[in-house]
């Protein structure tokens, strides 16, 4: 008889051997989106619940990387105080993810798996130029970026390694939804940046839900890198954001709002990551 059988291995090393010897296997973490949408729940094979893999879940940022386990959960990356020292912009897209309850359920590998367009923390990861390790279906490792990630391959994310010479020294997250709490992202932003002295060094920006993955926006990386925190660098700064939605999206239902909104959200990441209040009188003469 067909039949979909659970199991909940206590530690990876049991995880990889049992991947070894089942297919189909399939993987359940916080079930926060897997158990909210009946039509990803598979009918035949394995389902392995990973909340009890307990050497799937750490962070370890002592070393010059940082890795995250793939059942990490998204409310201890929140609190992760040396994670926030390092790269805020992944704590506060953990900190705004969902409500606390779902923080707390809710894993790193089940938002990458779930590869939705606005998955906050992938935008974040993207930011930083994430890898993920894998093992995939059969039990053998691999590790690919996490752009070249495709979900639905049977692929277990073991971790996500944040390669420490890709992170700049600030960084900072923003998003807009429907609601001010507990909202989805109809589009958000991850920003990284050097900034000393009130002037930009390099510059990065990463964008989710203007496709089907986060896409970097040049153009708004070009006009801020170099240039002063200053309201005449800043409005070519938010030019040059609705010309990356432009280019992203022109022609769909949402561009019209989205390139209106790409801007306010990016003074709101660049008060952000300044430390600033995204009501100083500087923001204000941007528009
Ligand atoms: C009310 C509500 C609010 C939400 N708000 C937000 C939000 O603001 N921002 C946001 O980004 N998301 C949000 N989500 C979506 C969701 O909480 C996240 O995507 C979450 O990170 C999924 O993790 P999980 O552990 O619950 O995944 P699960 O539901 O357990 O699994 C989801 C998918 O990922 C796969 N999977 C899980 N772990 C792994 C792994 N380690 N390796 C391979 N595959 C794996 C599963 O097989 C399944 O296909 C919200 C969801 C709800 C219900």
């Amino acid at each position: 008889m067909n039949a979909l059988i659970p199991a909940r291995p206590p530690d990876l090393r049991t995880l990889v051997a049992l991947m070894k010897r089942s297919s189909p296997v399939y993987f359940v973490a916080g079930g926060t989106d897997l158990l909210t949408s009946a039509r990803q729940m598979p009918l035949v094979g394995t389902l392995v619940d990973l909340s009890g893999v307990h050497d799937l879940a750490f962070i370890e940022s002592s070393g010059a990387d940082i890795r995250i386990g793939g059942a990490t959960t998204i409310a201890a990356i929140a609190a992760h105080t040396k994670l926030a020292a390092r790269f805020s912009a992944l704590s506060q897209a953990a900190g705004e993810c969902g409500s606390m309850q779902i923080r707390n359920r809710a894993t790193l590998g089940g938002n990458i798996a779930n590869a939705a367009p606005a998955a906050d923390l992938v935008t974040a990861l993207i930011l930083a130029n994430a890898r993920l390790k894998l093992f995939l279906p059969g039990g053998s490792c691999a590790e690919i970026t996490l752009e070249e990630f495709r979900s639905g391959t049977g692929a277990l994310i073991a971790e996500a390694v944040l390669p420490n010479l890709e992170l700049l020294p600030r960084s900072a997250f923003a998003k807009l939804g429907l609601r001010r709490d507990l909202t989805i992202a109809r589009i958000n932003l991850a920003a990284m940046a050097e900034f000393s002295d009130g002037r930009f060094g390099s510059v990065r920006l990463v964008a989710g839900a203007l496709g089907p993955h986060p896409i970097r926006l040049l153009r708004a990386e070009g006009a801020l890198s170099g240039c002063p925190l200053a309201p005449a660098s800043l409005r070519v700064f938010v030019d040059a954001l609705a010309a990356d939605v432009d280019a992203a999206i022109a022609g769909r239902a949402s561009h019209c709002w989205k390139r209106r909104a790409i801007r306010g959200l990016g003074l709101d990441a660049i008060a952000r990551l300044c430390e600033m209040s995204p009501r100083d009188p500087l923001f204000d003469e941007t528009w």
